[in-house]
């Protein structure tokens, strides 16, 4: 590790931020952090228990009233401010994503700069919360309808984008009016502490944001959803913790969002524009090393393109660079952990064994660090494994079709709906894929779809509600309606 990185760590808080002041674990009791590249202990932090998480929810309940009461504007002004803070110390947030979850440093800074864009994006939307007054059809009286902040509300993020899913459910929140309790992942909690400084910076009023590290993620998390003051749990990560929190949250008729698993379809039609199809793949499938909800899991290839298009993409994984993210010129970081290397491992040894063609990589890189190289496997017979499960890594796996039913049933045979992308030149075509793709998102023509102004999530086991866009705020909002007499009866 280097000076820089050392004093950047050292700078990073410690403890849990409970009613605006850092404090250890109640039990004293600390865990280490990684860097996933070395497999190096990084920085010891404080490991909550059920009684600091409740400590938070007690924080977040009491900061809610005089939160719900400040004015839109000044709770506007305060994200903006940590807008700019975001942005003024974005080489360091990059830099802390790179050691701390692997991905390369460039990609770290497209991270920042889309994380950061939540926090503009949701001080922008704080002063448009508006309602409706109107007359009821028989002129029976008047209708308000007005908006509240739902109230106290858990946030649970995953590791693999350590800014943005932080951003993507603090900035709605806060701009909404609400208060926060958030425990970031285990594996990549620095980042959250380094965010939540940069709050405070902002002036953001005590106990408005928590934060709860912990390695009891289950028991902690339980008692907090399960407490009658909460009124909203945000969960992004995998579908089976979904469903187990669905559940959880179902006794208190909890409000929530689930931002969950994918298995996106990546389709290449014969008329596609395959400059942009290869380009579009890279970005679809790479990006992250492909850890991502968004990334593609399935290319299902017109069989009259396959060949060109497998070649091209081979072509360009065979210029990868594989390193620590830190490195000059790496485009493949290392896996999040071993655990996700032989996952990746064994998805690619059984579709080999059922008769995949490997093209190019296919093997884990024996430590230090948890590498696997990107590998591109053709002819991947239907009933793989990796056709079905999210690989969660860099394997990009064709499937040959004929003709567009076939291509749009098997894009829609999976019980995820996330995202799908879809290369063809052919309008109609187009249309028609994006009337009867099963999934919340498409790229069309492109391989990225996230944007803070647009509404991010899923269909089907993919989730529930939107992160982003108009509709992001919604989720952090209640509804009330009164009904007035008529002024003129
Ligand atoms: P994960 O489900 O293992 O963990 C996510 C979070 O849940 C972590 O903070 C973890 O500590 C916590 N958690 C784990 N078990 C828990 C429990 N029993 N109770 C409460 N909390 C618990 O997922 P992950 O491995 O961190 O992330 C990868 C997954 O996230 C993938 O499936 C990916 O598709 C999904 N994801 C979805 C989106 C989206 O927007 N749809 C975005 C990013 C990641």
């Amino acid at each position: 590790m280097s000076a820089s990185e050392a004093e950047l760590l050292a700078e990073v808080p410690d403890g849990l931020l409970i009613g605006g002041s850092w404090r250890p674990a109640g039990t004293g009791a600390r865990f280490a952090v990684h860097d996933p590249a070395t497999g190096a202990r990084i920085k010891q932090i404080a490991d909550a228990d059920v009684a600091d998480g409740r400590a938070a929810l007690d924080a977040a309940c009491d900061a809610f009233p005089a939160w719900a009461a400040t004015p839109p504007r000044a709770r506007a002004e305060i994200l903006r401010r940590a807008f700019e803070l975001v942005r003024e110390r974005a080489e360091d947030i990059a830099l802390l994503m790179t050691i701390e979850m692997g991905k390369p440093l460039a990609e770290a800074r497209g991270e920042v700069a889309y994380g950061g864009e939540f926090l503009r994006w949701f001080s922008e939307e704080a002063s448009r919360v508006t309602g409706r007054y109107g007359n009821t059809p028989e002129n029976s009286g008047r209708m308000i309808i007005t908006k509240h902040p739902v109230g106290p509300c858990y946030l649970i993020t995953p590791w693999n984008f350590p800014l943005a899913m932080a951003t993507r459910k603090i900035a709605p929140a806060l701009a909404a009016g609400c208060t926060v309790v958030i425990k970031p992942s285990e594996l990549t909690p620095l980042t959250t502490l380094f965010l939540a400084e940069i709050l405070r910076e902002a002036e953001l009023p005590a106990g408005v944001v928590n934060v709860v590290t912990t390695t009891s993620a289950g028991p902690v998390s339980a008692a907090i959803i399960t407490d009658p003051r909460l009124r909203k749990l945000s969960f992004t990560g995998s579908t089976p913790v979904g469903k187990l929190l669905l559940a959880q949250a179902a006794d208190n008729v909890l409000r929530t969002s689930m931002e969950l698993g994918g298995n996106a379809p990546f389709l290449v039609f014969d008329d596609a524009d395959l400059d942009r199809a290869v380009d579009g793949a890279m970005a679809a499938k790479f990006r992250n090393v492909g850890q991502a909800c968004t990334a593609a899991n399935r290319f299902i290839v017109h069989r009259d393109v396959v060949d060109e298009f497998t070649r091209r993409v081979t072509d360009r994984v065979r210029t990868f660079t594989m390193g620590r993210g830190t490195e000059d010129g790496v485009t493949i970081g290392p896996l999040i952990d071993d655990r996700a290397v032989r996952k990746a491992d064994d998805l690619v040894g059984d579709a080999v064994h059922r008769g995949a063609t490997l093209h190019i990589g296919g093997t884990a890189v024996a430590g230090p660090g948890s590498f696997f190289p990107a590998t591109v496997l053709g002819d991947v017979p239907a009933q793989s494994r990796i056709l079905h499960e999210e690989i969660f890594g860099p394997v990009l796996a064709i499937v040959p079709f004929h003709d567009e039913d076939e291509a749009l049933r098997i894009a829609n045979a999976t019980e995820y709906g996330l995202v799908s992308y879809v290369y063809t030149e052919n309008l109609a075509r187009a249309q028609r894929m994006i009337e009867r793709l099963e999934t919340g998102m498409t790229g069309l023509n492109v391989g990225v779809v996230s944007n803070a102004a647009a509404p991010f999530g899923g269909w089907k086991h993919s989730g529930l509600g939107r992160e982003g866009g108009i509709e992001g705020i919604e989720e952090y909002l209640q509804t009330k309606y009164t009904m007035t007499p008529d002024p003129f009866g």
